[in-house]
């Protein structure tokens, strides 16, 4: 398989490339070249895979080349025995019609796991036997920060620099970077919002000052290989669910977009999903988007699902470049005027081409009301983010014979203060969190200045 930038202007990279990569070298993202389509036969044949079999079928032709489906089998079951579920990502049914997909059985407690335990295996298996040391500039409004850090803690030739906004991460999610004290990890809180940050790791990817001294690699949902791995589970909910016979639609809680469109592939692969939720908080950018056409940056609000505290999502580029027909030069023109305005609008046959998207979104009572009605009626916890999806799903009005999937996509325990606020209920961190509260911490606060932040990369950073 080939990959593509968005915006048609950077060489094309085989699947290792691109899992390197990250951004690609003209500000655009890497998409496959062409979407890879299963029949129906091929997707009932997958029914009764175990998760790593399954994962290795779904994710095959998108390595072709470089990665057999037997290779991807032995990756996968390195990654995933790290989980604490056998199955991996277990469905719960609340009611007649709603699902929850658990996708936090990982070891940060939130679905960036999937994606992430298997990042840190491939970039072992790509760097190994080279002599290239792999710098990794991300930043994070929380759970992907802690869920890189853990796939890359410790592995050679890789060093990893995380920016957080410094005081808006829950103490949980601080404590699961920060108290990971392996010498490539480096914790850097900004002063400044979670948009801030991203907005200097992008502008790091476009910094020659930069990559001319380090290979610069990127594990926010830009990466190519992460929404790869989140293709996989909406094939194992909906052949739980009666797919390829029946359809299935999904609830998501959205901030980057990654998730979501990882759904979107797996509609493109032939998936018989019915609709896909985008479910957002009052950073409603993506909802404004999608029902009305208006992509336009409004203030950052910071709620209790800070993971969707996003205004900017990266991935949409991804979907705006499938609308526009996958034509580079329009894609680039767009978000070219997009950085620079702030505001673009989707045109109504852009609108009609993502026809697959409905979207919604919760103020803080209906994320807290959603928490309660899973907690009274059906004796679930939820979080937060998954709290928004599922007041989503609820009001979708989905017909009654298709089932409707909620992702987890956090712990409950990650976001304890809220959960307790709306439920009165104190989740406890699982067992295998330990003592999270009794070790010791490492980060350094800087200014949300770029030449700081950079210069603090450059001055740590491993060289080959
Ligand atoms: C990252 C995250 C999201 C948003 O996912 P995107 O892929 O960025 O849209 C939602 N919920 C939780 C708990 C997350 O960590």
């Amino acid at each position: 398989m080939n990959y593509i930038s968005t915006r048609g202007n950077a060489s094309n990279l085989d699947f290792a490339g691109v899992t390197l990569a990250g951004l690609a070298s003209d500000g655009g993202l890497y998409v496959p070249s062409t979407w890879p389509r299963f029949s129906t036969e091929q997707i009932a044949a997958m029914r009764g895979l175990t998760y790593v079999e399954l994962a290795a079928r779904v994710m095959a032709p998108f390595t072709a080349g470089v990665l057999s489906e037997d290779e991807l089998k032995l990756l996968c079951a390195a990654a995933y025995g790290s989980f604490s579920h056998a199955a991996i990502t277990p469905l719960t049914q609340l009611d007649d019609q709603n699902w929850l997909l658990e996708l936090f059985h990982g070891p940060t407690l939130a679905f960036k796991d999937v994606a992430l335990q298997l990042l840190g295996h491939l970039f072992e298996r790509f760097l190994s036997g080279g002599n290239t040391a792999l710098t990794i500039v991300g930043a994070t409004s929380g759970d992907t920060g802690s869920a890189a850090i853990h796939a890359v803690a410790g592995r050679e030739n890789i060093e990893i620099f995380m920016l957080h906004p410094h005081n808006r991460v829950s103490d949980v999610q601080r404590r699961q970077m920060t108290t990971v004290l392996a010498p490539n990890v480096h914790n850097i809180a900004i002063d400044g919002s979670f948009d801030d940050a991203q907005a200097m790791v992008k502008r790091m990817f476009g910094d020659a000052e930069v990559t001319q001294a380090l290979t610069l690699s990127a594990v926010n949902s830009i990466n190519w290989a992460r929404l790869m791995a989140q293709v996989v589970y909406y094939f194992r909910a909906a052949l739980h669910l009666g797919a390829p016979e029946r359809q299935v639609a999904f609830s998501v809680p959205t901030g980057n977009f990654g998730d979501v469109f990882a759904g979107y592939v797996a509609a493109q692969m032939g998936l018989p999903i019915e609709r896909l939720i985008v479910a957002t908080n009052v950073n409603d950018i993506l909802h404004r988007a999608l029902s009305k056409g208006d992509y336009s940056i409004g203030a950052v609000t910071p709620t209790a699902a800070p993971s969707m505290d996003i205004q900017v999502s990266s991935n949409f580029e991804r979907l705006l470049f499938d609308l526009e027909g996958r034509d580079g030069s329009t894609t680039a023109a767009r978000m070219k005027w997009f950085e620079q305005m702030g505001k673009m609008v989707l045109s109504s046959d852009m609108r009609r081409k993502a026809a697959l998207f409905h979207s919604a979104r919760a103020d803080a009572d209906e994320m807290a009301g959603a928490m309660r009605w899973a907690h009274e009626q059906c004796n679930e916890v939820i979080d937060p983010h998954t709290a928004i999806a599922l007041h989503a799903a609820r009001k979708a009005n989905v017909a009654a014979d298709i089932p409707v999937v909620t992702l987890a996509t956090a712990h409950p325990a990650k976001f304890r203060d809220a959960v307790e606020r709306a439920t009165g209920l104190r989740p406890a961190l699982p067992h295998r969190i330990g003592n999270l509260f009794d070790r010791e911490e490492r980060f350094d606060v800087r200014p949300g200045d770029y030449a700081a932040v950079r210069d603090y990369v450059l001055g740590h950073a491993a060289r080959a």
